[in-house]
């Protein structure tokens, strides 16, 4: 691989360093949800379709949530609406004050660099929250949110006590059968109840979950061992680059 398109996918430069992205690096870990919802998907150019769908789905909700957080009233797309609605409902039942969206982080002590969603008091509490669109909360989604958690902290900035993931979806349910099916572009995706069913489908209702992370020392561990991870399959490209810490070879 040309080195110059390597590190335009895997991370930016902040203040003249190039420093690796936290999602590039989280590539590494193997997703066995998306693998197997991939795998049910068929051609790799449906797949890339239907993918491209489900990012647009959540660029949307990502960036409606994010101006609502911010305290804009933004125009709400009627594809998102059962989820933008869950949402609301539960920043009315919770004290939320956001400070920032979309802040890049660096850590210099670990040498990597994200983008951290929301910087926000929830109940008291001020940490990091990552949005998600998922159909469940994944426990690898905590070792992203633990890398933006360790690199603000880094900063002489107000610290951050905690990190949650804020989930934020949307399904239609079978009042024959129990299906649920979600549609965020293209071909629905459909998930238990009965495949015999000839299923008779709710209007679709949104759901909207915070799940704070419970032991945090162990996913930024998994962080920094899958950086390490990442750092070996790319240790040629990697040692090229100039201000790369040299511990690689
Ligand atoms: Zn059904």
């Amino acid at each position: 691989m040309d080195l110059q398109f390597f590190k335009s996918i895997n991370g930016y430069k902040v203040g003249g360093i190039w420093y690796p992205r936290v999602t590039a690096i989280c590539k590494i870990i193997g997703k066995p949800g998306l693998e197997k919802w991939f795998a049910k998907h068929g051609s790799v150019a449906a797949m890339t379709e239907k993918r491209r769908k489900i990012f647009d789905f959540g660029n949307l909700v990502h960036d409606t949530i994010e101006k609502m957080l911010m305290g804009e009233a933004p125009e709400v797309d009627p594809l998102i609406s059962p989820s933008v609605d869950a949402f609301s409902h539960w920043l009315k039942a919770h004290k939320v004050k956001a400070f920032d969206v979309e802040r890049r982080v660096v850590s210099n002590k670990h040498f990597y660099t994200g983008t951290l969603d929301v910087l926000t008091e929830i109940d008291g509490n001020f940490g990091v929250l990552d949005l998600k669109t998922t159909d469940r909360v994944w426990d690898d989604q905590f070792i992203q949110t633990a890398a933006y958690f360790q690199a603000h902290n880094e900063g002489d900035l107000r610290k951050a006590e905690t990190h949650w993931i804020l989930r934020i979806d949307q399904y239609q349910e079978c009042s024959l059968c129990g299906a649920k099916k979600r549609e965020k572009g293209g071909e629905p995706d459909i998930k238990e109840g009965d495949t015999t069913c000839p299923h008779k489908w709710s209007l679709a209702k949104g759901i909207c979950e915070l799940k704070e992370v419970n032991n945090h020392q162990i996913y930024l561990e998994m962080f920094l061992t899958a950086k390490k991870l990442w750092e070996l399959v790319n240790r040629d490209l990697l040692s090229q680059i100039e201000n790369y810490p040299k511990r690689l070879k």
